[in-house]
């Protein structure tokens, strides 16, 4: 069985709890949302078909423990939580980094699932599965793409809802729509227990750079 693999890169990882930290990315093709600020448009169709074995290989040759299954969307493709679960049999450590509008319960407890929960501004708040709230585990982690003032005060709504300590949470800003001191002063005004990240490889790389 395949996988249709956009790219597979070696970089630090920009935006969850692992900030900063040498990862491998494996990102993978195909995306059923369209989110105003997508910066991953390339990954909507572009990539090759390749074994679960391959990418293993790939990932080792990096020598890196941490590695990322992104995408484009990842859970579009069926195998993708066997290809996460040879990876965790393989001894990485693996996050999974989805857009939320899939069905979280069918990839393997051991992965760290990094859910995005879209906001009004990426246009895409209506396909978010709620669902899967109550599916989060300690080890996962929340992720709220903040482009506006309206967009803080639905993710602060959607935290209303979850109790407290649920499982990690992050507030990442649009890159270059909303000023991150903005961001940084409205979580500490409201005394919200989240991490605010900064995207970074853009800071580090540029927002148009692909590949790292
Ligand atoms: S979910 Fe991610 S890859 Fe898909 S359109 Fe939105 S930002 Fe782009």
């Amino acid at each position: 069985m395949t996988i249709k693999v956009n790219e597979i890169f070696h970089s630090i990882q920009g935006e969850s709890s692992r900030a900063g930290l040498p990862c491998v990315f494996v990102r993978l093709t195909g995306c059923n949302l369209r989110c105003a600020y997508c910066d991953t448009t390339y990954a909507y169709e572009q990539g090759a078909l390749m074994e679960i074995a391959e990418i293993l290989q790939q990932v080792r040759q990096l020598r890196c423990d941490l590695v990322e299954v992104t995408g484009g969307e990842p859970l579009l493709q069926t195998e993708t939580p066997r290809l996460i679960a040879a990876l965790l049999n393989a001894g990485h450590t693996v996050l999974l980094e989805t857009n939320g509008s899939l069905d979280i319960g069918i990839v393997d407890q051991r992965c760290v699932r990094i859910v995005d929960i879209k906001c009004p501004s990426s246009a895409m708040a209506g396909q978010n599965d709620l669902d899967n709230l109550g599916k989060l585990g300690e080890r996962d982690e929340l992720k709220f793409v903040v482009g506006t003032r309206e967009d803080y005060e639905f993710a602060r709504h959607i935290l209303s809802t979850i109790p407290a300590g649920k499982c990690g949470v992050n507030f990442s800003p649009v890159f270059g729509a909303v000023d991150p001191r903005s961001l940084a002063g409205w979580i500490l005004e409201d005394r919200l227990p989240v991490r605010l990240n900064l995207q970074l490889h853009k800071i580090l790389w540029g927002p148009e750079t692909r590949g790292v």
